[in-house]
């Protein structure tokens, strides 16, 4: 019996999660569960069926609500309500939090020791160094369902025997078109992923390829490969999830109808697979699956992360940031589409003109974030006024 604590437990990852281990009895344990407490309903739903130890929700308001409603679950409330959940005695932590704010709740996930099954890839981005310092080996186990393919293909040679690491784009809902049909995109449309039902800043970065540029980083700090080792191969199907390319020339690929439930069971269960999770490929018919470049003409967001990526530092933390800001400002109607990447790349390049001295720290990680913000901010009040 794992027991295992949810960090985002409302959201997509988090309540898919709830159903790999609703369909799994008897082998996992429920310690606790965090959201942010947009959602209370849901959150109270899901600890009465689930019974956690504790309930963990940073709204201070909608954690009065939540433990209004519960007997004998003890709710935590505030900002660092899920920071404190990832320090609970448990096996595995899911953290399935949105964007910077996972950072704290992963730092203290491994600082505790605990098994990091690790959704919010903007922590280990934004972190860096501070995160894969702090993990033992294999302390963290990818959820993103590419990086759990590449576990599963690294499994099949050593790590010196690793040439390349092939990484696969949906190419999202854009695929094919030009730089002037992206000026009028609107939420709704890049709301509407074609192959995976996801979160509303996730959807909206793999329109944008944000997300495939987080990946990126993701893939080069877990494995420990160059980013020029990293190839981004568009493949709109989403059943080859990555690739690894080995030393002799053979290389292996990890493939899969598209459903989250699988790379989030392997995080849960890792290195064991729990049986039938998922559908598996159908070859009894007729298919295509095409691979095809990166347009990154049209889609900057690929290499520029791999410029942040080599910057290094609080670079993919300004990043993060200041997409964040633009993510919001784009499904606010402050932005239009194509404005995401601009504004991200005019907050990176004013940050790298002008990196900060002095080693990487939380603090520095999270000073660069505030900065960033506010610098995002900035620009996209002024294109409003122009
Ligand atoms: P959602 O927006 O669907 O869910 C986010 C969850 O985080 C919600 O439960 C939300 O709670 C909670 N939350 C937000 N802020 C806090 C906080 N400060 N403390 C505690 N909980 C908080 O996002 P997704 O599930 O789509 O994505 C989660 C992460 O997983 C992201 O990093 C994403 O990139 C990654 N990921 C997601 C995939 C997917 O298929 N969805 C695939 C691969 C990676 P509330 O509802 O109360 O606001």
């Amino acid at each position: 019996m794992r027991r295992v604590a949810i960090l985002g437990s409302t959201g997509s990852i988090g309540t898919q999660a709830i159903d790999v281990i609703a369909r799994n009895p008897g082998r996992f344990e429920v310690a606790g569960l965090a959201a942010g407490g947009g959602n209370v309903e849901l959150l109270v739903e899901q600890a009465r069926t689930l019974r956690p130890d504790v309930v963990a929700v940073s709204d201070p308001e909608a954690a009065t609500r939540v433990a209004a409603e519960l007997d004998g679950v003890e709710v935590w409330s505030g900002a660092d309500a899920a920071t404190r959940l990832a320090g609970l005695d448990c096996d595995v932590v899911l953290n399935g939090i949105t964007g910077a704010a996972g950072l704290e709740p992963t730092l203290a996930t491994l600082a505790a020791g605990t098994t990091l099954a690790l959704a919010n890839k903007e922590s280990l981005v934004i972190g860096g160094r501070l995160v894969t310092d702090a993990a033992a080996p294999d302390q963290i186990v990818a959820v993103d369902s590419e990086h759990s393919a590449f576990a599963q293909a690294l499994r099949a040679g050593r790590a010196e025997e690793v040439r390349r690491l092939i990484l696969t784009a949906s190419g999202g809902p854009f695929r094919g078109w030009t730089r002037e049909q992206l000026r009028g995109v609107t939420p709704s449309q890049a709301l509407a992923h074609p192959t995976w039902a996801m979160g509303r800043v996730i959807t909206i970065n793999s329109a944008t390829l944000v997300n495939k540029g987080l990946e990126l980083l993701e893939a080069g700090l877990l494995y420990g490969v160059d980013l020029d080792d990293i190839t981004v191969v568009v493949h709109p199907q989403s059943m080859v999830h990555s690739m690894v390319e080995f030393w002799d020339g053979s290389t292996i690929a990890q493939a899969s109808p598209p459903d989250m439930r699988l790379p989030i069971a392997l995080g849960l269960s890792w290195p064991e697979r729990l049986a039938d999770v998922a559908r598996p490929c159908d070859w009894t018919q007729a298919s295509s699956w095409t691979f095809e470049p990166l347009d990154a003409s049209v889609f900057p967001a690929v290499e520029l992360a791999r410029q942040v990526g080599k910057a290094g530092g609080t670079a993919p933390a300004v990043f993060n940031a200041a997409n964040e800001v633009c993510v919001d400002a784009f499904c606010a109607g402050d932005l239009e589409f194509s404005g995401i990447v601009e504004v991200v790349a005019d907050v990176v390049a004013a940050h790298l003109a002008q990196p900060p001295t002095g080693p990487l720290s939380v603090a520095s990680v999270l000073a660069a974030d505030a900065s960033a913000r506010s610098a995002a901010a900035d620009r996209i009040a002024r294109i409003k006024e122009s």
